[in-house]
């Protein structure tokens, strides 16, 4: 989990509960900022009453001890296997604290993924080389449109341009990290427009539409 933000944590524990409720029954290990292990004993309290039926009913092992939390509040080595080196950096998406940037090493690619952030130096230096960046994006014009209809529209416009990243800015940092291919995620949607990135060594300048 990059950081505590719902459309980002939302279905953490579902994920889990009902990959349990349909298969799995080994250990699954979990990494992301506090309150994480706070949040998945509370998510398995809130959904006792059907993890007991389940378990008593059809054969299931416990889920609970099945799950292994690593809270972390710094960046650095994550975890690694014979499949793949994690590793993370902090990066700035105010106010909310910490947020990760995740890199993926395997034996065929690397990928990193910006999570929610403003423009990092630390993405920059975690995305380094890799073959895929990954990359949250805003598109500034569409954002009046985005908070048009909501009461709380100056305050969030305001916020979101304060903790995020525009989609021409994620074009710099794919050339200076040295990328090969990027991608962008999470635009402001209910709009359509083009977007025309520079991105240096990769193409010289593509042009998507959002959809
Ligand atoms: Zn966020």
């Amino acid at each position: 989990m990059t950081h505590q933000h719902s459309d980002h944590n939302a279905d953490y524990g579902n994920l889990i509960w009902l990959a349990w409720t349909a298969v799995l029954r080994s250990r699954i290990d979990t990494w992301g900022p506090p309150p994480l292990r706070r949040m998945t004993k509370l998510f398995f309290q809130m959904n006792q009453y059907d993890i007991a039926a389940r378990t008593a009913n059809e054969g299931r092992v416990p889920l609970p001890p099945l799950v292994h939390v690593h809270e972390s509040r710094a960046g650095g080595e994550v975890m690694g296997d014979e499949l793949v080196r994690v590793t993370s950096v902090l990066v700035d998406h105010p106010p909310v604290v910490p947020a990760f940037a995740y890199r993926f090493d395997g034996p065929a690619r690397s990928i990193a993924i910006s999570g929610d952030t403003t423009p990092s130096v630390n993405l920059v230096k975690l995305a380094n080389g890799a073959d895929v960046l990954v990359h949250s994006a805003m598109y500034p014009g569409a954002i009046d449109r985005l908070v048009a209809r909501v009461p709380n529209a100056e305050k969030l416009k305001a916020s979101i341009l304060a903790r995020q990243t525009s989609a021409e800015q994620t074009g710099r940092i794919a050339q200076d990290a040295g990328v090969k291919v990027l991608v962008l995620s999470t635009l402001c949607r209910r709009t359509t427009h083009k977007l025309r990135i520079r991105c240096g060594s990769m193409q010289p300048a593509y042009t998507s539409e959002e959809r």
